[in-house]
């Protein structure tokens, strides 16, 4: 283990509470709060066990608490760890921190805690970040996802590939020793289809990384559409059912409305533009280029139509032309409610003009059908995920991406019989890369920017 400080910091978030939770790790944590803590002498204590008492700053009583006893190496740092539970006022919370203060702790730094678990071994980086992650996640999915990393499925993938990957590395390299005897340990046909392997697993990864941003960050889906089709009672109605939070994005009124929804354990970056028609003015013109530039970044749009009033040759225009796009396009006929409702002979024409489209019919004023809108626009989503891994972290794609670089030299290199120290280069760079993921090779650099986005406390 490491030695170093003892840190303290408050766990829970700032303000007024029920409770606030001060945490404490380091050699001198247990002699820190037995210091200011009134209650069973702690340091005689056994590991994993809690205690009631009153924190005092000399013979002022601060609060009355509950400790709980942490002993290294079996807590979250692998240092000692104590949990102070104190009802959730600044004052206490600020006052009690700053017995701890006096009595030799230091503030932590962001994101410390998690450090020191990943320097004394307790989890790997990918761990480590995925606690950030876990904090952060506000749907089911980005939940699973965190929860996934966490647990340290990814980091097992990394670890496998590289494994396989330093048998051969190893075997090159001793044939590097028998220089002069042209011997061939590692078999040539057997490491490229390795490295093939791997590349494809490591391509997959590489895939994941767009959906695992999505569902971090949310879904991109523009709801499009011509004016008065229906496109914000849309919205509105989807907002009402989930309590959503409506912003506007800064710019002109006709400007476009963002919120954020979640449907089904997935979340949605809704976004309701100006309509797509020819702009009269200015001003018009910049919320049509703000839909345009929204559409390029969606993953989903909805395209409304009014179903009583529309042209099919408009319809057709208006879908060809976002059929530019790489988002799955669902085209919803609106106001079913004035009509006796869809005509399926129209529908099924519709289809066959417009192929690769979701039909779709609702009354976004009556409510009718948006169950199904939504049923299929989160199983289409769910859809895209392959496997159990999926890539959100931009860290771990920038070396995944170098790692199949690197990759494809080593194959090059192997197609043309290069010599076998120069593939040894390529291989050991690849695991170079895969090492930085986990933190198998890391500098303080590194780390420093990976736990300066963490909370305090964290
Ligand atoms: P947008 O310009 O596409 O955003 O369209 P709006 O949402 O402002 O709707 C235009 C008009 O159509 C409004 O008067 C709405 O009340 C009406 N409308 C929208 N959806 C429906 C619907 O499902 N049924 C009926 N009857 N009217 C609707």
């Amino acid at each position: 283990m490491i030695e170093q400080t003892t840190i303290v910091a408050l766990s829970t978030p700032p303000g007024s509470g029920a409770l606030g939770v001060i945490r404490l790790s380091g050699s001198k944590a247990i002699a820190i709060v037995d210091c200011i803590f009134k209650g069973k002498k702690l340091a005689k204590q056994t590991s994993h066990t809690i205690y009631y008492g009153k924190i005092v700053d000399a013979e002022t009583i601060i609060d009355e608490v509950v400790v709980a006893l942490f002993k290294n190496p079996k807590s979250f740092t692998g240092e000692d760890v104590i949990e102070i539970s104190c009802h959730g006022s600044a004052y206490v919370l600020q006052k009690v921190i700053e017995l701890c203060l006096n009595q030799g702790a230091t503030l932590a730094e962001p994101g410390e805690f998690t450090m020191r678990a990943f320097l004394n071994g307790k989890m790997d980086l990918t761990e480590a970040e995925a606690v950030a992650d876990l904090i952060a996640s506000d749907t089911q999915n980005a939940h699973q996802m965190a929860m996934h990393q966490m647990r340290g499925g990814f980091s097992n993938d990394i670890k496998g590939l590289r494994k396989r990957l330093i048998k051969f590395a190893s075997l090159i390299e001793l044939e590097l020793d028998f220089g002069e005897e042209d011997v061939e340990f590692a078999d040539r046909t057997e490491l490229k289809n390795l490295l093939l392997e791997i590349q494809t697993t490591i391509s997959q990864l590489l895939q994941s990384f767009q959906l695992g941003n999505v569902f971090k960050n949310g879904v991109n889906t523009v709801i499009a559409g011509r004016p008065n089709a229906g496109k914000s009672t849309l919205l509105n109605t989807l907002l009402q059912e989930e309590r959503a939070i409506v912003s506007n994005i800064p710019g002109t009124t006709r400007d476009s409305i963002e919120a954020i929804i979640n449907i089904n354990g997935i979340k949605f970056r809704l976004i309701d533009t100006a309509g797509i028609r020819e702009a009269k003015d200015t001003i018009e013109k910049i919320g049509i280029q703000r839909t345009f530039e929204a559409i390029e970044k969606a993953s989903i749009l909805i395209y409304v139509y009014d179903y009583e009033t529309f042209a099919l040759n408009d319809l057709e225009k208006d879908i060809k032309e976002l059929q530019h796009s790489k988002a799955q396009i669902f085209c919803v006929a609106n106001k079913l409610d004035l009509t006796d409702g869809v005509n399926d002979k129209l529908i099924a024409a519709l289809e066959e003009r417009l192929p690769n489209v979701t039909h779709l019919g609702i009354s976004a004023l009556k409510n009718e059908n948006i169950d199904r809108l939504k049923k299929t626009i989160s199983k289409d989503i769910a859809s895209l995920q392959k496997g159990d891994t999926i890539v959100s972290n931009i860290r771990h794609f920038q070396h995944l991406k170098k790692a199949n670089e690197y990759l494809e030299l080593a194959l090059q290199n192997l197609e043309q019989g290069i010599s076998g120290d120069l593939i040894a280069l390529d291989i050991r760079a690849t695991l170079q890369e895969l090492g930085s993921i986990i933190g198998e090779v890391s500098t303080d650099d590194l780390l420093e920017s990976i736990f300066r986005d963490f909370c305090i406390g964290k």
